[in-house]
Order: C-alpha cells, then structure tokens, then sequence
C-alpha cells in the first residue's frame, strides 16, 4: 500500500461542491481508502498569460491506494472528466483539477507523471492544506513542508470553512 496525497482545485460552477463532490468519489472508490482531508482554501488564479478567471478553491486529500501511480492518474483523470473537465487552455479554468501531490516517498519523473508535483513547494493553497493534514511531512528532493511553508505568504490563501 502507498500513502498518497491528492491536490484537488476547482474554479467553475461552484468550486466548493466541486471539491466536496470529488472527494465522495475518491472516498467511495473500491481501491481508495481516505485517511484524511483538509479543509476547503479559497485563493485568486494566477493569471500570468491567461484572461483573468474565477477564485479558486483548493484543498488536500491523503489517502491509501495499491494502485500504481499511473493506474492512479487514469482514476483521477477519469473523476476529472465525470465532472465535467473540458481541456483547452493549460492553466485554464476548470470544475476539476486533481493532481498527484506525493506518493510514499515516490521520485518519479515520466511523459506523463512527475512526482512530487513540480510545482508544490511554490504553492501556498497546496502547502496550507498539505500542512494542516501532516506537519512533519517531508517533500522528496524539496525538504521538510515547515522550511517551504516558511518562503510562501500566508496572504495567498484564506481558509473558507470544512470539507463537510
Ligand atoms: P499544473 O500541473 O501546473 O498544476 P494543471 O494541473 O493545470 O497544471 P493539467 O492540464 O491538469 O495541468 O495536466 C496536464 C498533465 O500533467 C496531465 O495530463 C498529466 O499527465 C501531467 N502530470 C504530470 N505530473 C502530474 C501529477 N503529479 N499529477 C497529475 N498530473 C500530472
Ligand atoms: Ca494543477
Ligand atoms: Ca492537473
């Protein structure tokens, strides 16, 4: 079994049910056993090249799966598109966005897959979450989540109530 963290967004048609409805389905999924979730953060997209769009709502998720990584991008990929995920512009806005934050202590770096996530350590609504689920963590290649927590500001993310 791996320990897997799960990076969920959401910025079109009411990003909070989004996120509540993706996570039932990650719950209820026979190879998926969530140990635990973050609250719901609200954040402003970064628009840099892109037309301005909706805030965003994030939060984490950790769970414990034996699937393999990929066999796991598929599952989530497949949630992504049973709501409603149009794929046009990268960076677009979206109903879902599931990315794979960490797996076990997983270095992995494909066409398809890059573990941890790249762009996690910059994140301040992947970080937020992250932390209040597991403060020890340690991110493979990047350090512990404290030191990383530390160079991102607070002011980037607001907490916006519970998962339930
Ligand atoms: P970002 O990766 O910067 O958060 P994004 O989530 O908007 O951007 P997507 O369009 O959702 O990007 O995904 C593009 C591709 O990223 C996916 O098809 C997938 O193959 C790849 N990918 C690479 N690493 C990961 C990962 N750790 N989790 C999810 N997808 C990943
Ligand atoms: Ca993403
Ligand atoms: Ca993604």
């Amino acid at each position: 079994m791996a320990i897997v963290y799960v990076g969920l967004g959401s910025n079109l048609d009411n990003p909070a049910k989004q996120i509540r409805q993706a996570v039932k389905t990650i719950a209820e999924h026979e190879g998926i056993h969530l140990l635990s979730n973050s609250g719901l953060f609200s954040s402003a997209a970064l628009t840099w090249h892109n037309e301005p769009q909706p805030d965003y709502m994030n939060a984490v998720i950790k769970f414990e799966t034996a699937m393999t990584p990929h066999k796991l991008l598929d599952t989530l990929q497949a949630i992504e598109n049973s709501q409603g995920r149009v794929r046009n512009q990268k960076w677009g806005a979206r109903t879902l966005d599931l990315d794979i934050l960490l797996y076990d202590q997983l270095e992995l770096n494909d066409e398809r897959l890059t573990i941890p996530h790249p762009e996690i350590t910059q994140r301040a609504f992947v970080l937020y979450p992250l932390n209040s689920i597991d403060k020890n963590l340690q991110i493979p290649g990047f350090g512990y989540l404290a030191d990383l927590l530390n160079k991102v500001s607070m002011d980037d993310v607001k907490f916006s109530g519970e998962m339930q």
